[in-house]
């Protein structure tokens, strides 16, 4: 018996209609790229969000580095942002000519520890740049207050938490520019690559629109250089399939992810949530002593688990030339030796959580 980490078949089987339809008016169309659906995505993702401008891109990556881009990174400028995420975070940095500069995080909610930021500061620090990791979204009033004191940008990293509110207001929402991916596996997915951008900022809206299509503000007359950044056409049309029932979606979510908690707080170190947040649990991740035999233990009972993530940014080869030793970020190294994500998705029916339940019980004994 094996269960799936992440169930995207029954969520097909579910909208098919829709998703078959959408696709196919595509395919009749043709019109493959910058088709009319990605505009349709965009004007509602704003209205899902809650900001002017929604920026559909090709990746979440892309997302970070055009956002980057915008705010007119230049090298060696430094942005701020943590070491416990996956490495697209630090690599657009890096891309960039850029130095990550990272700092520890909270050991509560695992996104950027607000109370470590202003040392970080330095002339050269142009942006603040916090992940939301797991689906729970950083603390964005303290990290604001921080960035607008110093005249920083803020971009957050809601490649996890689409969906996810801080005080009521969405992910995406919370900053200068917020980012997310679409890949498959993230809380609202389609079927290959894809992400988005927001912001309220009408200039930087504009800019980051022309450094999706090469810089081109006019057809091939281009002032800036940008990028092949371009969301699919076919992507946005799965995209506009799934938004009707991503909110019951996010709700089933909440519930699934709440009720791992009610039946594992006494035998390992569950999610909190920091006060004014949802969580959209992209992962649900627990802390344990002794990672490597649960995991072994729970793969012998035909449950898949994984880890988000075993390497923090710092101890990363690629980041080898910044020269940070073991123990520069005592917090995050120690996340990344306890972590470890359960199966987790909105059709997790209660019997099926229940063995995944046990098991856990079991291997934690
Ligand atoms: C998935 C992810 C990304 C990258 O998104 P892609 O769409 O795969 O490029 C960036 N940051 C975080 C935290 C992620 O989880």
């Amino acid at each position: 018996m094996s269960l799936p980490f992440i169930d995207l078949k029954t969520q097909y089987r579910h909208l098919k209609g829709e998703i078959d339809a959408r696709m196919q008016a595509v395919l009749d169309h043709g019109q493959f790229i910058m088709g009319p659906e990605v505009l349709e995505l965009e004007e509602k993702l704003a209205e899902y969000v809650g900001v002017r401008h929604a920026i559909g891109v090709c990746d979440g990556t892309a997302a970070l580095q055009i956002a980057l881009m915008a705010i007119g990174l230049a090298p060696g400028d430094e942005v701020i942002t943590t070491p416990f995420t996956f490495i697209a975070t630090g690599e657009v940095v890096a891309l960039l000519g850029g130095k990550p500069v990272f700092v520890d995080i909270d050991p509560d909610t695992y996104n950027l520890d607000p109370a470590l930021i202003e040392a970080a500061i330095t002339p050269r620090t142009r942006a603040i740049m916090p992940v939301s990791l797991y689906g729970q979204c950083a603390d964005f009033d303290t990290i604001n207050a921080i960035a607008q004191k110093h005249g920083l940008a803020v971009i957050e990293d809601g490649a996890q938490s689409f969906g996810a509110t801080r005080h009521g207001r969405r992910s995406g929402a919370l900053s200068t520019i917020g980012c997310t991916s679409f890949f498959p596996s993230k809380p609202l997915g389609c079927y290959g690559d894809g992400g988005a951008i927001f912001t309220d900022d009408d200039a930087l809206a504009a800019r980051m629109r022309q450094l999706r299509v090469h810089g081109q503000d006019t057809r091939y007359h281009h002032p800036l250089t940008g990028m092949n950044g371009r969301l699919d056409t076919l992507q946005a049309a799965v995209l506009l399939a799934k938004l009707p029932s991503f909110p019951e979606e996010v709700e089933a979510r909440a519930r699934i992810g709440a009720r791992y908690s009610a039946y594992l707080e006494e035998v390992a170190r569950v999610p909190r949530l920091a006060e004014g947040n949802t969580h959209v649990y992209a992962q649900y991740t627990l802390e344990v002593d002794d990672r490597t035999r649960v995991q072994q233990a729970l793969q012998a009972a035909g449950i898949p688990t994984a880890v988000h993530y075993p390497i923090p940014l710092h101890r990363q080869p690629a980041f080898a030339h910044l020269g940070l030793e073991e123990g520069a970020f005592p917090v995050a190294e120690s996340a990344s030796r306890r972590v470890l994500s359960l199966p987790m998705h909105p059709f997790l029916d209660a019997a099926t959580q229940d063995t995944v339940i046990a098991a856990v019980r079991q291997a934690l004994a």
